[in-house]
C-alpha cells in the first residue's frame, strides 16, 4: 500500500534547493504515488526526470489558465502537444478556467481549455481540471468532450460533485479540510462515492500553515482528516485512494 498525492508541482522552482531531500521525506512517509503537474519548461525538465526515476509517479503537462500570455499562446499549444508526445506524458493538466484571478479573459481561457481537452481526447489521456469561480462553464465545456480525469482542489457543493461524478470524474481534496470550521468540504467528502475520492497537496502551494512550503510528505494530515470525516481507518482510506489513483490511468 502507498499514499498517493493526486496533484503536486514537484518540478517547481521552490524545490530547486532541496528537491531530492523533499522526495526522500515523502518516500519515508510512504507517499510513493504522485501526479507531477508541469506548467512550464523548468518544471517539466525536473518532473520528467522524477517520473523516469520513480515508476509510481505520473507526469501531467499543460498550459495553466493563469499563465496565458495573450501573445504566443497558439504556438504554446503546438509545443505542448510535442512535449506531451516526447515525454510520454500520462495526463493533460492542470487545465481549466480561473475566473477569480483573470475574470476579464473568460472567452480566451475557454478557447485554450477546449484546445487542451481536444488534445486529451485525441491522445486518449485523462485530464486534471483547475476550476475557480467557473463551475457552470467548466461543466458545460467538459460535457462536450469524451474525456475524464480529476477535478483538482475541489471546493464545490454536494450537487456539483454529483454532476462531475456522473460525467466520470474523480474529485481531489486538499488541505482546505484542515482549516478550522471547514464544514462544507466535510459535508461534500462525507457524501463522496468511495471509488472517486482522491487526495492532494498542490505542493508547494496551498499549505494549511502560514509561510510554509507545502510538501507531499504533509499529505498524511489531510488523509487523517478525511478518514475521520468518513469514519474509516487510515489504512482503509489509503487502500481505496490508491485504487482510485490507479484507475485514473487504467486504459
Ligand atoms: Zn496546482
Amino acid at each position: 500500500m502507498a499514499f498517493a498525492d493526486a496533484h503536486c508541482h514537484l518540478g517547481s522552482r521552490q524545490f530547486d534547493q532541496d528537491r531530492s531531500e523533499m522526495i526522500a521525506r515523502m518516500l519515508a512517509k510512504d507517499v510513493r504515488k504522485a501526479i507531477i503537474i508541469c506548467c512550464s519548461e523548468h518544471d517539466l525538465g525536473h518532473g520528467r526526470k522524477l517520473r523516469d526515476m520513480y515508476p509510481d509517479f505520473r507526469l501531467a503537462i499543460s498550459i495553466h489558465p493563469q499563465d496565458l500570455e495573450e501573445e504566443h499562446d497558439e504556438q504554446r499549444l503546438i509545443d505542448l502537444k510535442a512535449a506531451v508526445l516526447a515525454s510520454k506524458a500520462d495526463m493533460i493538466g492542470e487545465t481549466g478556467l480561473d475566473y477569480y484571478s483573470h475574470p476579464h479573459t473568460r472567452e480566451y481561457q475557454q478557447h485554450f481549455f477546449r484546445a487542451q481537452l481536444e488534445m486529451a481526447a485525441e491522445l486518449h489521456l485523462p485530464v486534471d481540471i483547475h476550476s475557480r469561480r467557473a463551475t457552470r462553464d467548466t461543466i458545460d465545456i467538459l460535457k462536450q468532450y469524451p474525456v475524464t480525469g480529476i477535478i483538482h482542489s475541489y471546493s464545490g457543493s454536494v450537487e456539483t460533485t454529483r454532476e462531475f461524478v456522473k460525467m466520470g470524474y474523480s474529485i481531489s481534496f486538499g488541505a482546505s479540510v484542515l482549516f478550522p470550521g471547514s464544514r462544507k468540504p466535510a459535508m461534500v467528502i462525507a457524501a463522496m462515492p468511495t471509488d472517486r475520492l482522491l487526495i492532494e497537496t498542490d505542493a508547494p502551494f496551498q499549505s494549511p500553515l502560514m509561510n510554509h512550503r507545502h510538501e507531499p510528505a504533509d499529505i498524511i494530515a489531510i488523509y487523517e482528516a478525511i478518514a475521520r470525516i468518513r469514519g474509516i481507518s487510515l489504512a482503509e482510506l489509503e487502500r481505496s485512494v490508491e485504487d482510485n489513483f490507479d484507475r485514473v490511468f487504467a486504459r
